[in-house]
């Protein structure tokens, strides 16, 4: 008999866009061994957290929820496993210290977990599959039936070459491996046909996709997606800045679908912190990027990443990224105060600043770009902005009379805009006038 006849999975997934597209194959690895999916877990006979390990707060997190969901184990039998980065960071301990979890598989398991519950299940041994001994099998294209989004991910490479001083992705994603184009092409070609509007090209730096293996580059991947019929937009994050290239500076002039949008993780200000991180660019490389790329494509917006108090950043390295910041004006940022990562070379520096100087610096940072973000948004107060509708707002109907969507505009804004009650606009890319601009979000009308 099926093992999976009659069983109902839940996953929850921690951290970012690559494991949300990791935690999408599992689904569909289980459903395709007939297996349910269920928002619940109380409901669930197996529960999967695909973790992420990138911030001690995500470590944190992941075994909190573990802790929590031990007590279902009280009323019923059910399996709960671990999958994803502190899976693989932590292997057998994180079973020695929760020994009521059933199996632990790391970030290259993914399309063995079925295998790897069964096995868990039908033994008294407790499946560690961790390590990049087995290489990560090409993803399975997604059947019909599979929920498919406006907005959908596709993970073109895995793991990382750079080994920045402060990160722990080469470690528990392994080195940089790119996919193969065609197989690339036939997902979002399927994904497409069952009705994605938006692609977003994952990989920890796209840039420097295929060079390793030899086969295309980046802007050539990006060129053949720009072909697919139907397909409204192309997106990509991360890029490294060291890599990015003229070639993909032009591709925002050469490909109507690729969105003006970029995100480009500076990290910090100063060159002497850029060095000690490993991020191999000076400051200076890095504005001469961005002033081509806004050459290139005048409306483009630009994102970025900052580690705060990152170890023996001075007042003075801090100030240079507040320079920074004024000095580029970004569309916005993520920032965070810098965490010590095991395996990661940093753990090793001396860190002379204080967590509360940290965090001081970190809201400091935090308020001087919230006002950018807003000028940015008031800035386009008036103009027509072209948005993928992505569904109903929040508030939903309004005022009896007309219905409020969400979506985003092609720079990577947020948008509700109202249309009236009969009018569908989900997946089409829609004309909206902005009435006015909040600190997160744009308001406009169709
Ligand atoms: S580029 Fe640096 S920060 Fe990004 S994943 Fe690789 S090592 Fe980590």
């Amino acid at each position: 008999m099926n093992y999976y006849k009659n069983k109902r999975l839940y996953i929850d997934t921690l951290g970012c866009q690559m494991n949300v597209y990791d935690s999408d194959k599992i689904r569909q690895s289980f459903e395709e061994c007939g297996c349910e999916i269920t928002d619940s877990a109380s409901e669930a006979d197996i529960i999967i957290l695909n973790t992420c390990s990138i911030r001690e707060k995500a470590c944190q997190k992941a075994f909190s929820f573990l802790g929590r969901v031990k007590k279902l184990k009280r009323n019923k039998k059910v399996a709960i496993g671990v999958c994803g980065c502190l899976a693989e960071q932590e292997g057998r301990k994180i079973i020695e210290r929760m020994p009521y979890l059933d199996f632990v598989a790391g970030v290259n398991a993914i399309y063995r977990m079925p295998e790897i519950v069964k096995k868990a299940a039908e033994t008294k041994y407790r499946p560690v599959d961790t390590g990049f001994d087995n290489p990560i099998e090409e993803p399975l294209l997604r059947s019909p039936k599979s929920k498919v989004d406006i907005s959908e991910f596709v993970t073109i490479m895995r793991g990382c070459d750079n080994f920045c001083s402060y990160c722990v992705v080469p470690y528990v994603r392994g080195r940089e491996i790119s996919r193969k184009p065609e197989s690339i092409i036939n997902e979002i070609k399927m994904l497409v046909a069952n009705g994605a509007s938006e692609i977003t090209l994952l990989g920890q730096n796209v840039n420097s996709y295929g060079k390793k293996n030899g086969t295309i580059t980046f802007a050539k991947l990006i060129e053949l997606v720009n072909e697919i019929e139907g397909l409204k937009r192309i997106r990509f994050t991360t890029s490294h800045p060291k890599d990015l290239g003229d070639d993909l500076i032009e591709a925002f002039k050469k490909f109507d679908k690729l969105c003006p949008h970029i995100h480009l993780p500076v990290q910090s200000g100063s060159d002497a912190v850029l060095k000690r991180m490993n991020r191999q660019y000076k400051i200076k490389d890095y504005i001469e990027k961005i002033e081509k790329l806004r050459k290139s494509v005048s409306n483009i917006s630009i994102t970025s990443d900052f580690i705060v108090g990152f170890c023996q950043e001075t007042e003075e390295d801090f100030n240079m990224t507040l320079d920074l910041i004024k000095n580029i004006e970004f569309d916005g940022i993520f920032a965070f105060v810098y965490s010590p990562r095991p395996n990661a070379a940093s753990r090793k520096f001396k860190d002379m600043t204080s967590e509360k100087e940290k965090k001081e610096r970190l809201y400091r940072l935090l308020k001087l770009q919230e006002y950018y973000t807003k000028k940015k948004n008031k800035d386009i107060v008036g103009t027509i902005q072209k948005t993928l509708a992505e569904g109903l707002s929040k508030r939903g109907l309004f005022k009896n009379e007309k219905k409020e969507w969400t979506g985003r505009t092609d720079t990577n804004k947020i948008v509700n805009f109202i249309t009236s009650k009969d009018y569908e606009p989900i997946g089409k890319i829609v004309n909206v006038k902005i009435e006015k601009a909040f600190s997160h979000s744009l308001w406009g009308i169709l």
